[in-house]
């Protein structure tokens, strides 16, 4: 089968397309026949390696996919060669304190298919555990283009921030996998969403999400405008992934009482905090990262009755590897990249 593979070569890693034998079910596994799998800023991050992190060079790369199961091993007896079934990317040790109070990634063996154990692409032996049914209806391309993304922004919004009907929330990145889906998750919750993104055209888009605003951040003073926007109080939660270059910001766009929660740091993670903001208005820092196998099962619920709708930027044959990370580097993104095998 082929596979896209990170490899050192002459110290520098490169990406290239291998050629790989099949994967085999062992005993508790499926194999999974990919369809089409989802890139992730998480693949440029292992590509170019993660601080403090040893990754068991080379590596296909890719948390995110749907498909089809195409053998069935010992043991995982409640699944059939032929269901359609996405890829649920994070594992843990399932009997732990956090595992068994439904916070899986604070397990300390939580790790993430693609990150921690070879990706998805083509085939895929997985863990049963690692694949849930894909909703009735929904292609393999949005399968695809969900589960991290809608998972990551559900946890921040729901589970951390604990968004509530009336409220006002800037998502930064609106145009980024998390931001598209951080949108309509918090119109689904009543609140109102503002957004910055790095063109008139993203911000023609967000709003077609959902978006009430959408902040060009390349035109205007995204802070001025979320000021103007909430009568100068500023927003009650802000979903953070770009760190370094926005966290100044997103912290003053705060109402007093507000909550900032970060999943992510693109542009570096080194964010300069005023502490007198923190402490004067009241604010909370939360951090996040994945959710719980339980909220992905209500995330891919609501994709399947269509009331939160993956955005696909563009399919790329898998061959096409290499400009999808250019892409995504470039920021010239909106949604999800989807590589078909
Ligand atoms: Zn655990």
């Amino acid at each position: 089968m082929r596979a896209v593979l990170i490899r050192k070569h002459g110290g520098v890693e490169v990406l290239e397309i291998a050629d790989l034998p099949k994967p085999r079910a062992v005993a508790g596994q499926v194999v999974l026949r990919v369809k089409a799998a989802g890139m992730n800023h998480l693949d440029t991050w292992v590509r170019r390696g993660l601080p403090g992190v040893t990754l068991p060079l080379p590596m296909i790369p890719g948390s995110d996919a749907a498909g089809v199961i195409e053998e069935v091993g010992p043991g995982a007896t409640d699944l059939q060669p032929g269901a359609r079934v996405f890829v649920a990317p994070g594992f843990s040790c399932g009997r732990c304190v956090e595992c068994c109070a439904g916070n899986d990634p604070l397990c300390k063996d939580y790790g993430m298919i693609g990150e921690h154990t070879s990706g998805t692409q083509e085939y895929v032996a997985l863990p049963a555990a690692n694949v849930m049914p894909l909703p009735d209806g929904l292609p393999f391309e949005e399968g695809a283009a969900f589960p991290l993304v809608f998972l990551t922004a559900w946890h921040m919004l729901v589970g951390r921030a604990q968004v509530r009907v009336g409220e006002d929330v800037l998502v930064q990145a609106g145009g980024s996998g998390v931001g598209t889906a951080a949108i309509q998750i918090a119109r689904l919750h009543g609140a109102r969403v503002f957004t910055t993104v790095g063109s008139d055209d993203k911000a023609a888009r967000v709003r077609e999400l959902g978006a009430d605003a959408a902040i060009n951040y390349r035109k205007t003073d995204s802070l001025e405008e979320v000021r103007r926007l909430t009568g100068k109080r500023g927003v009650d939660v802000v979903i953070e992934s770009v760190g370094q270059e926005t966290w100044d910001k997103s912290l003053r766009a705060l109402a007093r009482g507000g909550r900032l929660v970060t999943c992510g740091a693109t542009s570096g993670y080194r964010g300069e905090t005023d502490l007198r903001f923190v402490f004067s208005k009241g604010l909370s820092i939360l951090g996040s990262t994945m959710g719980s196998r339980a909220e992905l099962l209500r995330v891919a619920r609501l994709v399947g009755e269509r009331r939160l709708k993956p955005v696909i930027d563009r399919v790329l044959p898998l061959e096409r590897v290499a400009d999808g990370h250019r892409a995504m580097a470039e920021r010239s993104v909106f949604g999800k990249i989807i590589l078909k095998p």
